[in-house]
């Protein structure tokens, strides 16, 4: 699950990493009461909200009230925020890159960062990177070998790492990413953006997760936020067996998603909504052997989607079970092909990556 920048910062703070000073702004509020100059971040889940005017400096009283106007009213990347953050401005001498992952690979946590942070860190030279693995005896290490990349005394980076590790183990994360590191005026280390990714599958040990955008009603877990194809499926065996038959055909699972037996079109098309969030994501393999969950729903869920979601991905669909035959005639209806195999659906879905 993906945190909103607020919920993100409210661990990080728990954690004793500093951030700047803010408050939520609500839409209707009266945001007079802010201290400023104050920097306005619309709360949106996604990145790159500086390039599109999602982060806008207020310097005075006048521009206040239009600025919050102008930020509810902007999408981002098909997302409109809830709330805005409202923070203390920096005085920014530096914006650097830093982050926590799990790298899968080595099935270990990497610290990886770069002295140019801020907007344009994607333009940097990949081979520029700090990238280590990390863990709780290699910390100290880790940290100077940070510190000397920043071009800091390690005294400087040591907690602040520390804490960003500390937060990141108790959280059960897989991303924690700190962008920019803001090296400030007075000289110190502050986390002026944070994304923060946590594991959905450790939310049975975490009864305090009460985020925007915790998922209640589908059993959807994150398996890799760069993978190509994203599953559906029921159940959670036949969800599993998707996800493996998709990795063991050479294609990158995205996620795992058992839609139960209760699935409505509602709910499932919540979860074509959370597929939307995988950049990489070039088809959905969709899975189903119908017992109470009824194939006519899913199919409902389908054309919904179609109708509702810009750039959905090509759809496999695999159907059995409960009124097949009607889910058949309602997605043949609008041209949308089903398959009788899920290696049919792999097969096609390999095609249509590499056409
Ligand atoms: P993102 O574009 O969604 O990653 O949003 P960020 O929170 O990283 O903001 C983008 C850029 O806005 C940063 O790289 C900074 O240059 C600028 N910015 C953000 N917060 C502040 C602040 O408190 N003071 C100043 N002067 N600039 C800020
Ligand atoms: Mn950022």
């Amino acid at each position: 699950m993906k945190l909103l920048e607020h919920e993100a910062k409210a661990l990080l703070r728990a954690a004793g990493v500093p951030v700047p000073g803010g408050t939520l702004v609500t839409h209707g509020a009266d945001p007079t009461p802010l201290s400023l100059p104050a920097v306005l971040k619309s709360q949106v889940p996604v990145g790159g909200r500086g390039k599109l005017g999602g982060v806008v400096v207020v310097e005075d009283q006048a521009a206040l009230g239009a600025t919050t106007e102008a930020l509810f009213s902007l999408e981002i990347k098909g997302h409109k925020p809830r709330v805005l953050l409202a923070e203390e401005k920096l005085a920014i001498e530096r914006e650097h890159y830093v982050s926590l992952l799990v790298d899968r690979a080595s099935a270990s946590i990497h610290l990886v960062a770069h002295k140019e942070g801020g907007i344009e860190v994607e333009s940097n030279d990949s081979a520029d990177f700090l990238n280590v693995p990390v863990n709780a005896d290699s910390l100290d290490d880790a940290a100077s070998r940070l510190a000397e990349h920043l071009g800091y005394g390690a005294p400087l980076v040591r907690p602040l790492l520390a804490r960003l590790y500390a937060a990141f183990i108790k959280n059960d994360a897989t991303l924690l990413e700190v962008n920019p590191l803001v090296y400030t005026a007075s000289g110190e280390l502050v986390c002026g953006d944070c994304k923060m990714e946590l594991d959905d599958a450790a939310a049975f040990r975490h009864p305090e997760w009460d985020f925007e955008d915790i998922p209640k009603d589908t059993n959807f877990v994150v398996l890799d936020p760069s993978g190509t194809v994203a599953t559906i499926a029921n159940g959670a065996g036949l969800a599993m067996a998707t996800v493996d038959a998709v990795a063991a055909s050479g294609l990158k699972p995205a996620n795992f998603l058992d839609i139960g037996g209760g699935a409505n079109t509602e709910s499932v098309l919540k979860a074509f909504r959370r597929i939307m969030e995988f950049p990489s994501v070039n088809a959905i393999v969709i899975n189903i052997f119908a017992g109470i969950t009824r194939c006519d729903e899913v199919a409902r869920a389908v054309i919904a989607a179609k109708k509702q979601i810009n750039g959905l991905p090509p759809l496999f669909i695999r159907l059995a079970g409960t009124n097949f035959e009607e889910a058949v005639a309602l997605l043949s209806a609008e041209d949308i092909p089903t398959l009788a195999t899920l290696e049919e659906c792999l097969e096609k879905a390999k095609e249509a990556a590499h056409a």
